[in-house]
């Protein structure tokens, strides 16, 4: 069985006042049979919401990491600090990192291996643009980007699929064009982790989920949970985001 997993990118959002009741709603609204849930803040309330989070079965993680433990690297955080904070998460390869601070394939894969050794699970993410899309490469794409996870453990990674052309758009994948995505992203695990692993990977899919559209897209076979954006700022609809969400799935 997969365990269905829901994490909140918050990105550059949120403040100190409302985090606590945030959180308290989320630690209240959430069951142990309800999906595993990860709330990732901006780096500087990652302290106030692990102490918030304490004790609960509501995980926090990081939406970055540098590669190097420590060094004259201004303004990075590494995951060794991150673990020592107590995170147990970190977002790998968002698009929007990509997009706008040069992260690429190989930065991507050389955070991810930090964020591992330094007993951090990460999500990884991956996802075509729109151009790639509309040239039919998506397939080509995911193939590519996803060849990192050769190098990780897959006891500490979870994988998402965002298109990019759906992230902060309102516009989702339809179920059927995640289905695919998903179905080709576990194939390829396969081939780079092995038919077992790539069996219990959690493959989630992220891009303008919310609460009128997570039923759907939860249901395919392969989408094993979602990474959230926007919607995840108002815990009231993440809430109802992680209840569309089956607690398992059946494993491969
Ligand atoms: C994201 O930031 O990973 C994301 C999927 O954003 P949104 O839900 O806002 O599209």
């Amino acid at each position: 069985m997969r365990r269905c997993l829901i994490a909140a990118n918050w990105k550059m959002h949120g403040n100190v006042p409302s985090i606590q009741a945030y959180l308290e709603t989320l630690i209240e609204r959430v069951g142990s049979d309800d999906p595993e849930v990860v709330v990732c803040p901006p780096f500087t309330f990652l302290p106030v919401a692990l102490l918030i989070a304490s004790g609960s079965g509501i995980a926090i993680g990081s939406q970055n990491c540098h590669w190097e433990e420590k060094g004259a690297f201004t303004g990075e955080v590494s995951a060794t600090m991150l673990a020592e904070l107590g995170a147990r998460w970190v977002i790998v390869g968002h698009s929007e990192r990509r997009q706008h601070f040069g992260e690429t394939d190989a930065s991507a894969a050389a955070r991810a291996k930090a964020a591992q050794r330094a007993g951090l699970s990460v999500i990884f993410c991956v996802g075509e643009t729109l151009e790639q899309r509309d040239s039919g490469e998506t397939l080509a794409v995911l193939e590519r980007q996803s060849a990192a996870v050769a190098g990780l453990d897959p006891a500490l990674l979870a994988v998402a699929y965002e298109p990019v052309w759906a992230i902060g758009t309102g516009r989702n994948a339809t179920p059927a064009q995640a289905q695919e995505a998903h179905a080709t992203l576990r194939r390829r695990a396969a081939e780079l982790l092995g038919a077992e692993a790539a069996g219990a990977l959690r493959i989630l899919y992220g891009g303008s989920v919310k609460p009128n559209n997570a039923v759907s897209l939860l249901a395919e076979s392969d989408v094993d949970g979602a990474l959230v954006g926007g919607a995840s700022l108002d815990v009231e609809g993440f809430c109802a985001i992680i209840h569309a969400a089956p607690g398992h799935r059946p494993g491969v």
